[in-house]
């Protein structure tokens, strides 16, 4: 099997990886590999190895040993931020490529793909510009003392990652994990590894020491576990839906390591009376269905006020009608797939229940047909149901397709009620031209990414994480700077001598 990409005759350009281990690509010990098809139209892109528990542990040991050896643990903190400035600038270069690339292993079209990787370097920018002010505190301490704190890295950090924005979330974990020092095993998602394999090998060629950032593929039940239980694992950062969280934040919490959880979503989207209808509906539209409603942070629980409510779902449906579905690679198209077969038949199974629970389907609902050579691409209509409650599946779980809820509230107290109402608390949109009210009701909202008259922004300093089965721990910023590395305090006594605690004086007391 091949380490790069490979022509294979007659057909488009395949890429078959392996592991990405020790600062090079490295075959799996077993044979068996994921294949990975375009959702759009079926066609073999490449394939991944199918990692098994041996190749993790053999990964992390080689972390492990990258790290004792303080080839980059030790490195200056500015040496560090200059190959990430490195890295940034490299992956600048060949962003069309990658963003081509994930376009055809996710089905989102193109010019999302573009526009989302076209920020991407500035996380190796700011967490390259933020490692070398990573600097401790002195702290009062009563005495003659002095009193300060300093951090380090933790060691080996592993990143376990979902498929709808491979590099994005990959790449978001990494900056910061690599800015503090540490040592890195990712465990990408089984059906979106390529892109997070290419970038593995252009870091390396950016001048990352080998052995700092390694790579296994393969299936998440199977190798995530022996990641988790490694013995010199120090952190899991997971990107992925609540049940996959709960059981690696379990394993974290008996070993007694930290963790970051960034899990699953159902973001209400409160929208005022008093926003000009058709920014409304532009931000509804922009909310609910980027990447066909597959992201974390995605509206999906419309609460808009009565008194526009039916002109808002008139114009909204109007709206998603006229979306151009179509092949994602081309830059007309407004929307692709759904990534896989599987996240098609939960999507129709959950626009089932909508029908039979009695929401109202007002667009959608159906498989959309498409010409050749899309036939058997996963599209499904953007879907919304209108007049929802609480109560409906469609309301109380996360889809990750293109389907939207909607649902009127009469006053500020029950929009607050309606969304407040959920076990999830990740993101939030709140539209309005009221500044005061704007503020007061994004207080109360329990969402750990609130935006006010926008939706989905998102930058390398400005921090990312939910509350409730959201998960816990932030992304981006200091925080993230922080979540990575471990704060010592150090207590110096500053008086010449050292009294003697059992000779009879009572200096201490
Ligand atoms: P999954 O939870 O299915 O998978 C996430 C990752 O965990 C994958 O790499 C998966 O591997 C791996 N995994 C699966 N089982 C285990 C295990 N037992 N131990 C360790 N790792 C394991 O999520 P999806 O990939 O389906 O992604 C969609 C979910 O991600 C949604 O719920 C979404 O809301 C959430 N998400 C959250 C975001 C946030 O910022 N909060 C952002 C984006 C998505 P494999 O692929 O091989 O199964």
């Amino acid at each position: 099997m091949t380490a790069t990409p490979s022509r294979t005759a007659g057909n488009a350009e395949e890429i078959h990886l392996d592991l990405y281990i020790g600062g090079a690509f490295r075959e799996a010990s077993s044979s068996n590999r994921t294949e990975i098809r375009n959702p759009a139209t079926g066609a073999l892109i490449g394939s991944a190895a199918k990692g098994t528990r041996e190749d993790m542990l053999a990964a992390v040991d080689i972390a492990a040993k990258a790290f004792d050896s303080g080839a980059w643990s030790n490195l200056d903190a500015l040496d560090r931020g200059h190959i990430l400035h490195a890295i940034g600038d490299a992956l600048k270069t060949r962003l069309p490529e990658f963003a081509e690339l994930e376009t055809r292993v996710t089905g989102r079209p193109i010019r999302e793909m573009t526009a989302q990787l076209s920020r991407l370097p500035e996380w190796f920018y700011y967490f390259g510009g933020i490692a070398r002010g990573l600097e401790g505190h002195v702290k009062p301490f009563k005495g003659e003392y002095l009193n300060y704190t300093q951090f380090s890295p933790l060691g080996v950090v592993g990143l376990i990652t979902s498929w709808n924005h491979p590099l994005l979330i990959f790449l978001k974990k990494l900056a910061p994990a690599l800015a503090a020092g540490n040592t890195v095993v990712v465990k990408p998602s089984e059906i979106a590894p390529l892109t997070p394999l290419l970038f593995a090998d252009l870091a390396t060629h950016a001048g990352l020491p080998p052995g700092v950032l390694n790579i296994v593929t393969g299936e998440g039940s199977q190798i995530g576990p022996a990641m988790c239980a490694a013995p010199r694992m120090a952190k899991l950062d997971l990107t992925g839906g609540t049940d996959t969280g709960r059981r690696v934040a379990g394993m974290a919490a008996e070993r007694l390591i930290p963790a970051t959880m960034e899990l699953g979503g159902k973001a209400p989207v409160l929208v005022f009376d008093d926003t000009p209808l058709d920014e409304a509906v532009n931000g509804a539209a922009f909310a609910g269905f980027i990447a066909s409603g597959q992201t974390c942070v995605a509206g999906t629980r419309f609460i808009v006020q009565q008194t526009i409510y039916d002109a808002f779902v008139e114009k909204l449906v109007a709206k998603v009608a006229a979306f151009r579905l179509g092949d994602p690679i081309e830059r007309t198209t407004d929307m692709g797939p759904v990534i896989s077969r599987k996240q098609m038949e939960t999507t129709l199974e959950y626009i089932e229940s909508g029908k039979s629970e009695g929401a109202r389907l007002v667009t959608g609902g159906e498989l959309a047909n498409l010409p050749a050579p899309l036939t058997d691409g996963y599209f499904i209509q953007p879907t919304i149901f209108a007049d929802v409650t609480p109560n409906h599946r469609i309301v109380r779980e996360e889809i990750f397709g293109p389907v939207i809820c909607v649902m009127p509230f009469t006053d500020e107290q029950h929009a607050l009620q309606l969304a407040n109402d959920h076990e999830f608390g990740l993101g939030a949109s709140v539209w309005t031209r009221d500044v005061t009210r704007a503020h007061r009701v994004v207080k109360k909202l329990n969402a750990g990414i609130v935006w006010i008259n926008d939706h989905h922004k998102n930058d390398p300093a400005s921090i990312w994480g939910g509350f409730g089965s959201s998960g816990y721990g932030k992304e981006n910023g200091w925080n993230a700077l922080h979540e990575y590395s471990k704060e010592q305090n150090v207590v110096v006594r500053l008086a010449p001598d050292f009294p003697d605690w059992y000779g009879g004086s009572d200096r201490y007391s």
